[in-house]
C-alpha cells in the first residue's frame, strides 16, 4: 500500500490543523501520515489520524533547547517522525551523523521514521548524485519501521519535479542499498503524482506545499490508490 505523508513544515496552528483534519477524508487503499509542526501535534492526534513529528532528538531528555524527545512524542500519541529533512540539513546544521542518531534512537524507542535523503542541484550537475545518496543512506539502519524519502533538494518547493525516470533511478539505487520502502518528495502535485507513483520503486510520496490544501492532498492520495 502506498504511503502518503504530508509535511506541513511551519504552517498550520492547532485551529487550522483541526479544520483540515475535519474536512480530510483519505481514500481507501493508501496509508496517510500527517506531519504538523510541534505545536499542532496534540490537535492532530485528537483527530485519530496517524501523526508524525517533523524531527526528534536522540536523548531521552536534557538541556537541548528547541528539541523534542521520543518520550514526549510517544506521550502525545505521535507514531513517528521525519528525520534529516533537507531544510534541517540546509538551515539548522543537520549532518549525516545527527540524522543517524535521530533515526536510530527514534526506531529504538518504537517510533516509525521517515529519513530524508537527496542531492543538491550542484551535486547533480557534477555527477555526484549516486555518491551523495550512497553516503546519506549508509548511516541509516535497516529496520522495518524505517522508510526513506528521496527528495532531490533542487525539487523541494521549487516547482521543479524530478522526471519519473530520475526518481525511479534514484529509488532503485536506494533500495539496492537498503531494502525499505522509498517515498518520492519534491513538488509533488495532483498533476504529476500519478506518473511518479506509477514507477515500480516509488512506494509513496512526501508532500510539502500541496499537502496544505485538503483538495490537492486528497487528489494526490487518490492518484496513489490501486486502479
Ligand atoms: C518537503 O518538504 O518534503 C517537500 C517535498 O516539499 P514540496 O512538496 O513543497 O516540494
Amino acid at each position: 500500500m502506498a504511503l502518503l505523508a504530508a509535511n506541513w513544515k511551519m504552517y498550520k496552528g492547532p485551529g487550522e490543523t483541526r479544520e483540515f483534519l475535519a474536512a480530510f477524508e483519505p481514500p481507501d487503499g493508501v496509508e496517510v501520515v500527517i506531519c504538523p509542526p510541534f505545536g499542532s501535534l496534540g490537535a492532530a492526534v485528537a483527530s485519530g489520524r496517524t501523526i508524525f513529528a517533523q524531527n526528534v532528538h536522540w536523548e531521552d531528555e536534557g538541556a537541548f533547547t528547541g528539541e523534542v524527545s521520543t518520550r514526549i512524542l510517544l506521550e502525545l500519541g505521535v507514531q513517528g517522525a521525519i528525520v534529516g529533512h533537507s531544510e534541517r540539513r540546509q538551515y539548522f546544521g543537520e549532518t549525516d551523523e545527527t540524522v543517524r542518531l535521530r533515526a536510530e534512537h527514534a526506531l529504538a524507542a518504537g517510533l516509525r521514521v521517515i529519513a530524508c535523503v537527496g542531492e543538491l542541484d550542484e551535486e547533480r550537475e557534477r555527477g555526484e548524485t549516486e555518491n551523495v545518496l550512497r553516503r546519506q543512506v549508509s548511516v541509516l539502519p535497516e529496520h522495518d519501521a524505517l522508510v526513506v524519502a528521496y527528495e532531490p533538494v533542487w525539487a523541494i518547493g521549487t516547482g521543479k519535479t524530478a522526471t519519473p525516470e530520475i526518481a525511479q533511478e534514484a529509488h532503485a539505487l536506494i533500495k539496492a542499498l537498503l531494502p525499505v520502502p522509498v517515498l518520492y518528495g519534491g513538488s509533488v502535485k495532483p498533476e504529476n503524482a500519478a506518473e511518479l507513483l506509477a514507477q515500480p520503486d516509488v512506494d509513496g510520496a512526501l508532500v510539502g506545499g500541496a499537502s496544505l490544501d485538503v483538495e490537492s492532498f486528497t487528489a494526490i492520495c487518490q492518484a496513489a490508490t490501486p486502479s
